[in-house]
């Protein structure tokens, strides 16, 4: 089963919410509400380098 679409993303927002993480280029949450430019796994690597101990979600 060859599926060409790259729209296997585990996300519960609307297919025109999912664009490409700005790091790694995988399929992600970004834009519209509780949209970000990185995916989570990128997103995690960020907040962990970063100094700022207050980290709002
Ligand atoms: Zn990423």
């Amino acid at each position: 089963m060859a599926t060409p679409a790259p729209t296997t993303v585990p996300l519960s927002c609307p297919p025109k919410e999912i664009g490409r993480c700005a790091t790694c280029q995988q399929p992600c949450h970004r834009y519209g509400h509780g949209g970000n430019p990185l995916c989570a796994a990128c997103r995690a690597k960020v907040e962990a380098g970063r100094v700022k101990a207050s980290a709002v979600a």
